[in-house]
């Protein structure tokens, strides 16, 4: 089928476009968090990833890359629990039908606490929307012929997830282009982080496009070298908890 993109123009949207899959992110929330929809390019099929806020313009963008095909959608995917990656989860999944949620087990906890946050930052309610399947450290995830591995990646928050595949690394708030997530909130744990890090990401290969949960996207390379907070483990032996 011919292949859609989104004119940036029409939804403040970039596209990024690998040999099997196309990317395209929205800006959402007060935060600034990235949503990403990953479209198969063989298939057509898409995968939500974070979807933050500003639901409308996430179906809208939908809209445009499915040409109205929301049966299309595959799955909506949480990196981690966290109100700005996941306060329109309910209003996306309960406009498309009944399409499953999937994050790691340990954010659910967060997502059920998500309510003083949202009134906070969103000045809005927040919808605590349960995964219907939580996935693990090695599970797959697959729509159309696209498949992408998740890294459990705890530090940023505990049930923190990346995704990995096809030359691309989604990673949440693990990693961004020359810093990290925070690791003060909710069960945040900085040596976990920068194990997370050191351990599960770096030894990927140097040329993987890393999309990041905030921010422009980057390469693993890029951090290797320009990213100062994987390489401090001596502030770990120092302080090892703070
Ligand atoms: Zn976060």
């Amino acid at each position: 089928m011919p292949e859609r993109t989104i004119p940036a123009q029409a939804n403040d949207a970039a596209t990024w476009t690998h040999p099997a899959l196309t990317i395209t992110r929205l800006i959402v929330s007060p935060l600034h968090a990235n949503c990403y929809l990953l479209t198969c390019r063989a298939t057509g099929a898409v995968l939500v990833v974070d979807a933050g806020d500003e639901a409308a313009r996430i179906l809208a963008a939908i809209g445009w890359l499915t040409a109205g095909g929301a049966g299309r959608v595959a799955a909506i995917v949480n990196t981690h629990g966290h109100v700005d990656h996941t306060a329109a989860v309910g209003a996306v999944r309960a406009a498309l039908g009944s399409i499953p949620v999937l994050m790691g087990p340990l954010d659910v906890e967060l997502v059920l606490g998500n309510g003083p946050d949202a009134a906070r930052l969103l000045g809005r309610e927040y919808e605590p929307i349960l995964p219907d399947r939580t996935v693990d450290d090695g599970d797959e995830i697959r729509w159309g012929t696209c498949v992408l591995r998740v890294l459990a990646t705890p530090g940023h928050s505990p049930g923190g997830i990346c995704l990995y595949g096809h030359g691309v690394l989604l990673s949440g708030d693990t990693l961004f282009r020359c810093g990290v997530g925070s690791w003060r909130g909710f069960k945040g744990d900085r040596v976990a982080l920068r194990a997370s890090i050191r351990e599960r990401l770096l030894p990927l290969p140097p040329d993987t496009m890393v999309y990041p949960g905030h921010g422009e996207p980057t390469t693993l390379a890029a951090e290797a070298t320009g990213n100062r907070f994987p390489r401090r483990v001596d502030a770990d032996r120092a302080r090892p908890s703070e």
